[in-house]
């Protein structure tokens, strides 16, 4: 089980959105996903349709109160499963603040998971902020993908993320942390402000940038609305493309990197 963290300290610019098509994405193409929902505003979770039972976030499990096996749900959806959140997941920042190993804890749970071979990818949607459920998801993770609105303001936070990256990885926290990949997101072809984003990030960051560009449209926008992901809101529209490509291009820069690791 590969953990990825779905990160962007701002807040709207899609990081909900792609964690739950991407990983509805790699579920229809066979891969077993469990999605945890990390932001206190649960918008992976009303975004599946789902209503949580209360307590079933990862509150309880981050302050030692029950397993993650205890929050999986399903989601009525073949190969996806879901830990939700609810409003009360904000009160751990506090709790955990006070701990000495609140960096790591989220570690140590989803390390727990590995073994069991029950899934084959843990992603994980974050709050929008540098807080400590944010920080945890970074150290708790293989790889970081990181969605990035097609605005100037865009690449202002791209060079903030990647240099939170730079300091968990040279912490203890996570040495082995990756940025694994850039998610161009709400792209606008009539503009050539998206245009310019897209050929910086792709200039900067070549090996990261995922070619697959997701498009602005009202159909990704309004699908969480009715608990939906857009291959069931619209599956033929050019969201569903879009983040399908996402999901291939996702699966094959796995299957070229894995041979080369193999190597070693
Ligand atoms: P974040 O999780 O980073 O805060 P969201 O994924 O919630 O961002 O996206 C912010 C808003 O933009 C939401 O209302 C979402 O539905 C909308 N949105 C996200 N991606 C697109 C897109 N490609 N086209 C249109 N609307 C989008
Ligand atoms: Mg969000």
């Amino acid at each position: 089980m590969k953990v990825v963290a779905i990160a962007n300290q701002k807040g709207g610019v899609g990081k909900t959105t792609t964690a739950l098509n991407l990983s509805a994405a790699l579920a229809l193409r066979g891969q077993r996903v469990l999605l945890i929902d990390l932001d206190p505003q649960a918008n992976c979770t009303s975004g599946l349709g789902i209503e949580p039972p209360e307590d079933s976030s990862m509150y309880s499990v981050l302050i030692g109160e029950k397993t993650v096996h205890d929050q999986i749900l399903e989601t009525g959806r073949e190969n996806l499963w879901l830990v939700p959140s609810e409003m009360d997941l904000a009160g751990v920042e506090i709790e955990l603040a006070r701990s000495d190993d609140h960096l790591t804890r989220l570690r140590r749970i989803l390390q727990a998971l590995k073994p069991n071979d029950l899934f084959d990818y843990c992603i994980l949607d974050t709050p929008p902020s540098l807080g400590v459920l944010m920080t945890s998801a970074l150290a708790a993770a293989d790889e970081i993908v990181i969605p990035l609105q097609c605005e100037w303001f865009g690449l202002e936070g791209l060079a903030k993320i990647v240099h939170v990256i730079d300091q968990i990885r040279s912490s203890d926290a996570n040495p082995d942390i990756r940025l694994e990949g850039i998610i161009m997101t709400m792209y606008d072809g009539r503009t050539l402000l998206s245009r310019q984003v897209v050929e910086e990030v792709a200039k900067f960051f070549p090996e990261q940038m995922y070619k697959a560009v997701v498009p602005r449209t009202i159909r990704i926008g309004e699908a969480p609305s009715h608990g939906k992901t857009i291959f069931e809101h619209d599956p033929t529209g050019i969201g569903a493309q879009a983040y399908g490509a996402v999901g291939d291009e996702f699966l094959i820069r796995r299957a070229a990197v894995g041979p080369l690791l193999a190597k070693h």
